[in-house]
């Protein structure tokens, strides 16, 4: 049996005298405030047990990391008539990235770069009757947490700041891969990405992903088919331009945030979230990725 706790514990005392954190991202004002010296780490196992340790229980901004839950509420809703709408194929592109929508006819290369998250909230402004709360009940419900809300600041910062965005909609918009008004599927992207919640809150989150599309308490979101597929897309393309080197250091599907969270997980054995907000030159948790490189190396668990 894998001591998680006190794996865990080890690796935030060895990263606790780390002086070079990254930097906190400021291209979404709200975010630049946020103190970069918080760190936290959540495991939960797949018995259901929890270990945490720092700021694990401290809600934070999770961005793209809220890209996995409305890909998977999606696929639920739509099945594999989704990927006629955006495809699976890592960018090598930093996430807000626009040539290659052009020269690909509107179709972004998978759910987890900017333009194929908002093309997927297209898809589900389009089959939502309240797509801003029936998104927010459906992470409530995976998760079994009502405290789980939007950051209405940070959702508004980001309307006011997403320039990048609005052009990517407007661009998509243009080839036909949008169908709803892009002020309103931006509007519902920006708050999808403002979702604030903590590690501990998204490990349990993550649960289905790592169970076979089945949640902590039973219910079944995915068929586990569908929840290895979005692992998969997670290998492949859950760190913008940097998924082949979080693959290569940690050896694990996951998704990252440039509020400075991560979660990534182990297929029957665990899901792991960390958060510390500085981040690397590619826009993921520097310490994020050298924890959850320890926590694999440490415990020898990986898809590896
Ligand atoms: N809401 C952010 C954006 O669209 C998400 C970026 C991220 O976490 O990668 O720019």
């Amino acid at each position: 049996m894998t001591d998680f706790q006190e794996v865990i514990e080890k690796i935030a005392r060895s990263l606790d005298s780390v002086e070079d954190r990254g930097t906190v991202a400021s291209y979404i004002p709200e975010l630049a405030q946020v103190d970069k010296n918080k760190f936290g780490i959540y495991v939960t196992d797949a018995a259901n047990h929890g270990y945490g340790v720092g700021d694990a229980d401290q809600g934070f901004s999770i961005q793209s990391i809220s890209k996995a839950l409305s890909v998977a509420q999606a696929f639920a809703i739509l099945g594999d008539k989704l990927w006629q709408r955006v495809d699976v194929e890592p960018s090598g592109d930093p996430f807000n990235h626009l040539s290659l929508l052009e020269q690909e006819n509107g179709i972004p290369r998978n759910p987890f770069i900017n333009a194929g998250a908002i093309v997927v909230a297209d898809v589900l402004f389009s089959h939502l009757d309240n797509p801003k709360k029936d998104f927010l009940s459906y992470v409530r419900n995976i998760a079994n947490d009502e405290s789980i809300d939007y950051d209405e600041k940070v959702a508004i910062s980001e309307v006011k700041t997403g320039f990048k965005n609005i052009a990517a909609a407007n661009l998509i918009k243009s080839f036909g891969n949008i169908e709803n008004d892009v002020d309103d599927v931006l509007d519902f992207y920006f708050h999808q990405c403002s979702l604030k919640m903590s590690c501990r809150q998204l490990t349990h989150a993550f649960y289905f992903f790592m169970n076979g599309g089945k949640c902590q308490q039973g219910r079944k979101y995915l068929t586990s088919s569908q929840a290895k597929r979005i692992n998969a897309i997670m290998l492949t393309c859950g760190f913008y331009d940097e998924a082949g080197e979080f693959a290569f250091e940690v050896g694990l599907p996951g998704k990252s945030g440039v509020g400075g969270g991560i979660v990534a997980l182990l297929p029957n054995k665990f899901c792991a979230a960390t958060w510390s907000p500085g981040l690397n030159a590619k826009g993921n948790s520097k310490l994020g990725m050298k924890a959850l490189e320890q926590l694999t190396t440490l415990t020898g668990l990986s898809i590896f």
